[in-house]
């Protein structure tokens, strides 16, 4: 399925986070496409694999207001011409936030529908039928985490590797991908997420494998931010060019450098950070918080 480029991403040596002997790169999945970004495509290419091999016409599919994978979803299904449902969590808001204009934009038909409802993944009466095929949300599922297991990297030239975390679909197709010599740490961006390490095991190939997740970077919770890490996002971009979103990738950074500065890791080691997209979401951001 020809919707995106994977030509386009690039591994950048990151200077900024070059020090006591670490040496840093980046891997820009967020060159990949300006709306499909970052890691989304990864966990969306065999669910729409699948859905295309069982002929079915429509994709439906979960998310909140601000959600990059239902952008991502929405714009995924308009190039692969498939018709889409996106079920929103609460109640339809007047003026919609900037992922809910692309993404009806895009044709993805919006359904909103209560919080409770939401929790319980209630699909409503009318959008039912034969021929649709539901992609859970954040794309959380096998084909999720085998698709992110394909994100593509040097093996070799790495040994390290750090993503943000949401779900963890990615951070589990990213274990299921690495080497035995290969450590992957994941981020989480949740608060008090407990559940997510035993959520993460559900999709690991080798059930025994120890995980590194992190739980200190989350800023408050979920798309909270604080001045500190605005200020920080500026200060990224201003060393390096490098655009980070407040929700995912700037905790990782963040995160990264103070692991980084407090020493845990050996010098030498060889360190990638997965830029897993989603800088649509700083237009949820007041205009001129951030330099970029
Ligand atoms: C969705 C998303 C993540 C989290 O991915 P999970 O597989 O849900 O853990 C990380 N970064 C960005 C930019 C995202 O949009």
């Amino acid at each position: 399925m020809n919707i995106v480029d994977e030509n386009l991403i690039t591994t950048d040596p990151v200077p900024y986070l070059s020090k006591n002997g670490i040496q840093a790169s980046v891997l820009r999945l967020d060159k990949l496409h300006p709306i499909i970004s970052g890691n989304k495509w990864f966990k969306l290419k065999y669910y729409l694999k699948e859905a295309e091999e069982q002929n079915r016409h429509t994709i439906i599919t979960f998310g909140g207001a601000y959600s990059n994978h239902i952008v991502a979803v929405a714009e995924a299904c308009r190039i692969a011409g498939f018709k889409c449902s996106g079920i929103i969590r609460g109640e339809e808001p007047e003026t919609y936030s900037p992922t809910l204009k692309t993404a009806s934009q895009c044709g993805m038909q919006l359904k909103f529908i209560t919080r409770g409802a939401y929790k319980q993944k209630i699909i409503p009466e009318e959008l039912k039928s034969d021929g649709s095929y539901i992609i859970p949300e954040g794309g959380f599922g096998e084909l999720g985490a085998l698709g992110a297991a394909t994100i593509p990297y040097d093996k070799n030239k790495f040994d390290t590797i750090c993503c943000a975390c949401g779900t963890g679909a990615m951070v589990a197709g990213l274990i299921n991908g690495k080497t035995q010599k290969q450590k992957v740490i994941g981020l989480s961006v949740l608060k008090n997420h407990t559940g997510l390490e035993a959520e993460i095991r559900t999709l690991l190939i080798n059930k025994s494998e120890t995980l590194h997740i992190i739980h200190d970077f989350h800023f408050g919770g979920y798309a909270k931010q604080t001045q500190e890490l605005i200020k920080f996002m500026n200060d990224l971009y201003r060393d390096t060019k490098i655009p980070t979103d407040f929700v995912y990738t700037a905790k990782l950074f963040y995160g990264v450098r103070q692991l980084i500065i407090q020493n845990n890791f050996k010098p030498g080691t060889k360190l990638l950070l997965i830029h897993s997209g989603g800088l649509q979401g700083n237009l949820s951001l007041q205009k001129r918080t951030l330099i970029f």
